[in-house]
């Protein structure tokens, strides 16, 4: 019966990431998420709900409308694919079973997929998503069965807000420019609510060698501005999926 569980999974996370898709292009443009329903960038014409199926509907119109002819972004195709994989592996590795945690962590990681891209195209996290995850991370601490306890989720938050916040402040009196944008000091704070204290230090240093690695595979300039946010997301991930074993590698490695 596991197997129910997978395809409720991958349909709820395909119609999820649908939606996902709308806030990510609407929202930096300011319009509404509800209304209206979904359009073509070009033309403006409402998508049939027949064409309008996650990622198959992309694929077969080849990542065009089918009325204007003009390219609909591959995020589409990409997030709605990206959404349900996140949630099944979320689902694994809370032991195939809808516990609390896994809850918290769908929630987690559909706010912050959204963050990644938006954050991607236009380099801003906007408050509306940054300081609600902030919160909603706070409460779930209060709630029974938890991985974390209040203590550790507002330590956490405290913590990587600060220390953000200072860094933001010592970068800008150094080189004179803003380093950190305020939406990362956000969403930082709301990584450490979800997390805890003191994990976040982990999810801190993983962002940060991600980034590294990233900054030299792409071979950027050393000042070149690049989002923050999407680094902090992957960190996350790699410590929910990850982060027990990492630990006990290195762990491991200190008592050689
Ligand atoms: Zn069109």
């Amino acid at each position: 019966m596991i197997i129910v569980s997978y395809i409720l999974i991958v349909i709820l996370g395909a119609a999820l990431g649908s939606f996902f898709n709308v806030v990510i292009s609407r929202l930096p443009q300011g319009q509404s998420i509800v209304h209206p329903p979904s359009r073509c960038p070009g033309c403006h014409k409402r998508i049939k709900p027949w064409r309008n199926i996650p990622v198959v509907s992309w694929l077969a119109l080849r990542g065009r409308c089918p009325d204007c002819g003009c390219r609909i972004h591959w995020h589409y195709p990409l997030v709605e694919a990206l959404t349900p994989l996140i949630f099944l592996s979320l689902f694994l590795a809370s032991g195939s079973t809808f516990d609390p945690t896994f809850g918290k962590w769908a929630i987690f990681f559909g706010v912050s997929l959204i963050i990644f891209f938006i954050d991607s195209f236009h380099m801003l996290i906007p408050d509306v998503l940054s300081i609600p995850l902030i919160i909603v991370g706070l409460l779930i601490s209060l709630l029974p069965d938890m991985d974390i306890g209040f203590y550790s989720a507002f330590s956490g938050a405290a913590f990587a807000f600060l220390f953000f916040w200072g860094l933001g402040v010592l970068y800008q009196k150094v080189r004179k420019i803003d380093g950190l944008g305020g939406g990362d000091v956000k969403y930082i704070a709301a990584v450490g609510a979800f997390v805890g204290f003191p994990w976040v230090l982990f999810v801190m240093v993983a962002a940060a060698i991600v980034a590294v690695v990233f900054f030299l595979a792409m071979r950027l300039r050393r000042d070149q501005a690049f989002a923050f946010g999407p680094f902090l997301v992957v960190g996350t991930y790699i410590f929910v999926l990850a982060g027990e074993s990492v630990m006990n590698w290195y762990v491991g490695l200190l008592s050689l």
